[in-house]
């Protein structure tokens, strides 16, 4: 079977086979891909290896975007957007095409204790730290199909370059796959032990337990503690990410230089009322859950809006049990969350709101919880890092802007093993978490070069 007839068996029958469909592509795309390649410049090279002409060399930018088309064969939607939810089939059927691609690159594969999933090449300095590049392929339900991908295409994509260049590096390469990142990050946070025991009763959107997830990826739930890395274990990680906002489109800038990643507190809301029957319970003598909640969001908001700075706050989840046009809500399960650039100003933040909750409490009869749900710590990228990736920019030409990610992503979790970079490329319109994000081939193709330049950089001065 050929790939087009591969590719056209999985769109017309997107359910029937599609798993064999998945599997056959697995099989047969990356060596399709990688198969004699030229080089960038048309140059092949020579019998020793060395590269005929001593330039930098580039990304493959057809067989970047290639790749991520290939993506889109797990869990793409008609709609040009992609569900590939943690821990589904679509999930497993990715990860499976992308461990072929790693293998194609010349890479040593394994999956952690954790899930994720990691491809090694070894460096000609015995006791140099890895450098690690990679992100996550997972997505949200209804999702896009550059969130993640971007970066794990341009890991790949590198790895690839460095094997056919027949590049050595001083360090050994890993690229990651992240497991979960859409859930809280999972995979990035048992490398640094911030997973807590009670996160593997999580249900993630595919339906199973994060518990139960870390096993159908290969991992062990049980053993996730020996997953955690030690600090100062690396030489550095590096992300290409989708900017998921506007900023880079408005200014026409190409490449943006990302500063720090901000925080995220995340708690469990529950308002504790009286349920009782809707024709029969004078208003005064209500103790509404959902009224109290309602106080409640815009309490959240208030606050936030109140403060100076650029921290947001947000309730994005809320449901009234019974959940019935004639019941009083006796009880309202929301979520708070909270972010920032500074962990300090999360605090004030959420102090503030626990206390315009207790006042909202008392005067609704009501009780309300804010239980621990999520929390990842705001991580300020490596200043030299911001240097390498912005000289990285500027050798290849492109317009580059520092700026913050108010996303939360992977690296963070990495930043407590060693310093981190990540590199942003535009989003259309600033569009993220929905089947219209999009990022142009070729400023995928410039942020991947731009990625090789920083990982050839750091390998030469770290
Ligand atoms: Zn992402």
């Amino acid at each position: 079977m050929t790939l087009d007839a591969l590719l056209d068996s999985g769109r017309n029958h997107p359910r029937r086979g599609f798993l064999k469909v998945a599997a056959a592509l697995a099989a047969a795309l990356p060596a399709r891909l990688a198969a004699g390649l030229p080089a960038h410049d048309g140059s092949r090279p020579t019998p020793d290896g060395a590269p005929r002409h001593p330039q930098p060399p580039r990304v493959d930018g057809q067989r970047l975007n290639a790749i991520l088309r290939v993506f889109r064969q797990f869990g793409g939607t008609d709609d040009g957007g992609t569900t590939r939810l943690a821990y589904s089939s679509e999930d497993i059927a990715g990860r499976r095409y992308a461990t072929q691609a790693m293998r194609q690159a010349g890479l040593e594969v394994a999956v952690d204790l954790a899930g994720n999933l990691i491809g090694r090449r070894p460096g000609t300095d015995a006791d140099a730290l890895p450098i690690i590049i990679g992100s996550h392929m997972d997505t949200v339900p209804g999702g896009g199909s550059y969130d993640g991908h971007v970066g794990v295409a341009a890991a790949l994509e590198i790895a690839l370059t460095l094997h056919h260049h027949r590049i050595e590096l001083r360090h050994p390469l890993e690229v990651v796959i992240f497991q979960n990142e859409e859930g809280g990050k999972t995979g990035s946070r048992a490398l640094v032990g911030r997973v807590e025991p009670h996160e593997l009763d999580i249900v993630t959107a595919s339906g199973f337990t994060i518990r139960d997830g870390i096993t159908r990826l290969g991992g062990d739930p049980a053993r996730l503690e020996e997953a955690q890395r030690e600090p100062g274990s690396m030489a550095g990680f590096l992300e290409l990410h989708i900017e998921q906002g506007a900023i880079l489109e408005a200014a026409g800038i190409q490449i943006g230089v990302v500063e720090g990643i901000v925080g995220i507190r995340r708690r469990n809301v529950t308002v504790r009322g009286a349920q009782n029957h809707a024709g029969t319970t004078p208003m005064n003598q209500r103790r509404d859950a959902l009224v109290a909640a309602a106080d409640f969001i815009r309490a959240v908001n208030d606050v936030a809006t109140g403060m100076d700075g650029r921290q947001v706050a947000t309730v994005g989840r809320i449901e009234a049990v019974p959940g019935a046009p004639n019941v009083v809500p006796g009880e309202v399960r929301a979520t708070l969350e909270i972010r920032d650039l500074e962990m300090d100003r999360i605090g004030r933040v959420f102090a503030e709101i626990e206390g315009r909750a207790r006042a909202i409490g008392a005067d609704r009869e009501v009780t309300i919880e804010l239980d621990r749900f999520y929390e990842s710590l705001a991580a300020p990228t490596d200043p030299r890092f911001r240097d390498i990736i912005e000289a990285s920019a500027a050798e290849l030409g492109y317009s580059h802007l520092r700026m913050p990610s108010g996303a939360g992503h992977d690296a963070q979790s990495m930043a407590e093993l060693g310093p981190v970079g990540m590199i942003f490329v535009p989003s259309r319109d600033g569009i993220s978490h929905s089947p219209r994000e999009y990022t142009a081939p070729e400023d995928i193709t410039r942020g991947a070069n731009v990625l090789l330049g920083a990982v050839l950089a750091l390998d030469g001065v770290g």
